[in-house]
């Protein structure tokens, strides 16, 4: 066949494909094109809209796009952040505008593919990303509008097209950020379905989507059970997972800054980060003087019986975290126990052991528990059992590089944090990109835009090596 007649079958059946998308859109005037109550319809666009992303839209213009996209989401941060913590009733609104910022400036784009080229006798291998199709992205409550901004941008920028089941409590949010994504890519002529979300949010609607015959890749964001859910879905799955981050102080650390590192880390959007510092595990010799420097830096310490009207608070009978203290600030909790504290307090400190729920669970909320061990090797170990071998993150200060390679090491977290708050990691004050699906359970790390495509091999045989 010539490549004229190729070139006219493409085109004729791109025009068919935006037709079928136009058609679809009017015969649903009685919802919005951004968000659809069926998961038929939200993937059915999807497939559509996913094709002329593909094929229609050069790199040039993928990528002028994407980056006029970042740059009108910039101008709706706060009213996200807001509406994040409205929603969820989580969080702190400073804290995730700075995340909603994070998300849009430090999430790589199209500009991160490269192609992979080989040549020798038999002459040129190219090795180049393509795109899934369409990948069902299911968010958590804790990051809800940074996670649908970082996965858009990652996922489009791969070329495929993505249709979000938001957290049950997270949906106005959710749907408003997918809204106003929607806004910029229709205003630039995209089609519709590209990235979209189902707006009833529930467990079945979210089973059915990644079980849909037409979606090609799960990104799945949250707890065990919905990591499970995609692994068991038969298809290609991103397993984001659950953490619990330890922080390891050692003798040699520089402990004012460390002090301050690890309220700013443990703190943010209220501990609400999977990254977050959730133990602190410090050789006792320095125990009392960082303790002191946290007390000057923005914790306040409970003792005694406090500590129990606390944790007859934030754990339910039998030990588990209690979800009306998920991601709430720390004067609020203290206010709940009898204790008034001035704002600038962030973070809860107690004095724990090791078999402490407080310390064994995935908290999620601003209260940091500490335990003292008499040297780093003991802490190591302590840091290893309390992980969980979840293999997410942790984090140490010290200027002992043995130490530092040791646990770095041992731990085999997919995120390792030397000498500031996590939250360095994903980019805010690290030098790196940043994700807000970091995949632990299934292996991808961090993700960028490269996570959510697939390699494909093209072989020239016999030509094109030029020396
Ligand atoms: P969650 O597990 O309650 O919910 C996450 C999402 O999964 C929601 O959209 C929920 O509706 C859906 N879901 C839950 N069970 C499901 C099932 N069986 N089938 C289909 N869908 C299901 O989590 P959350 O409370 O919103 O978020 C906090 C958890 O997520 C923490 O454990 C945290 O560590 C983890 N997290 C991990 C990452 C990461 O990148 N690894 C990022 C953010 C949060």
């Amino acid at each position: 066949m010539r490549e004229q007649d190729i070139k006219q079958i493409v085109a004729k059946v791109l025009e068919e494909l935006k037709d079928q998308v136009g058609s679809l859109e009017k015969s649903r005037t009685n919802q919005a094109s951004y968000c659809y109550g069926d998961v038929d319809d939200a993937v059915e666009m999807a497939v559509k809209a996913q094709k002329i992303w593909q094929w229609e839209y050069s790199l040039e213009e993928k990528k002028r796009i994407i980056d006029g996209l970042k740059k009108f989401l910039l101008d709706y941060v706060e009213e996200l952040a807001v509406l994040a913590v409205e929603d969820t009733d989580m969080g702190r609104v400073d804290d995730k505008i700075a995340k909603n910022k994070l998300a849009i400036e430090k999430t790589p784009g199209p500009e991160f593919f490269t192609t992979k080229a080989t040549s020798g006798d038999n002459g040129l291998v190219l090795e180049e990303l393509s795109p899934f199709g369409v990948i069902a992205s299911i968010t958590p409550s804790t990051n809800p509008t940074a996670s649908v901004i970082n996965n858009t941008i990652c996922m489009i920028s791969g070329g495929n097209a993505v249709v979000f089941a938001p957290h049950p409590s997270a949906v106005k949010c959710s749907l408003r950020s997918c809204e106003l994504i929607n806004q910029y890519l229709t205003s630039q002529g995209v089609p519709t379905g590209l990235v979209s979300s189902l707006s009833i949010a529930t467990l079945e609607n979210a089973q059915k989507l990644m079980t849909h015959k037409d979606v090609r890749l799960i990104s799945a964001t949250g707890g065990p059970g919905v990591v499970k859910a995609a692994l068991s879905s038969g298809k290609p799955a991103i397993g984001a997972g659950p953490g619990n981050p330890p922080v390891i102080v050692d003798e040699t650390a520089h402990l004012e800054k460390t002090a301050k590192d690890v309220i700013a880390g443990c703190s943010f959007d209220n501990n609400l980060p999977c990254i977050a510092e959730k133990e602190l595990i410090v050789v006792n010799c320095v125990a009392d003087q960082l303790k002191r420097y946290m007390l000057e830096n923005g914790a306040f310490e409970l003792k005694g019986g406090d500590v129990e009207k606390l944790k007859k608070l934030v754990l339910t009978e039998d030990g588990k975290p209690n979800k009306s203290y998920v991601g709430k600030d720390a004067v609020r909790i203290l206010a709940d126990i009898g204790i008034k504290v001035p704002e600038s307090i962030r973070v809860i400190l107690v004095e724990a052991e090791e078999k402490d729920p407080l310390v064994q669970e995935e908290m999620l909320m601003p209260v940091l528990p500490m335990v003292r061990v008499s040297d780093f090797e003991e802490g190591l170990m302590m840091a290893l059992r309390v992980e969980h071998g979840f293999r997410h993150s942790a984090a140490i200060h010290s200027t002992n590089i043995d130490n530092m390679s040791r646990m770095a090491r041992a731990m085999e977290t997919t995120i390792f944090t030397k000498n500031a708050p996590s939250f360095a990691s994903i980019g805010f004050g690290g030098d790196c990109p940043t994700a807000f699906t970091i995949a632990t359970t299934t292996g991808q790390g961090p993700t960028t835009p490269l996570s959510f495509c697939r390699v494909r091999r093209c072989l020239l045989h016999g030509a094109f090596r030029i020396v």
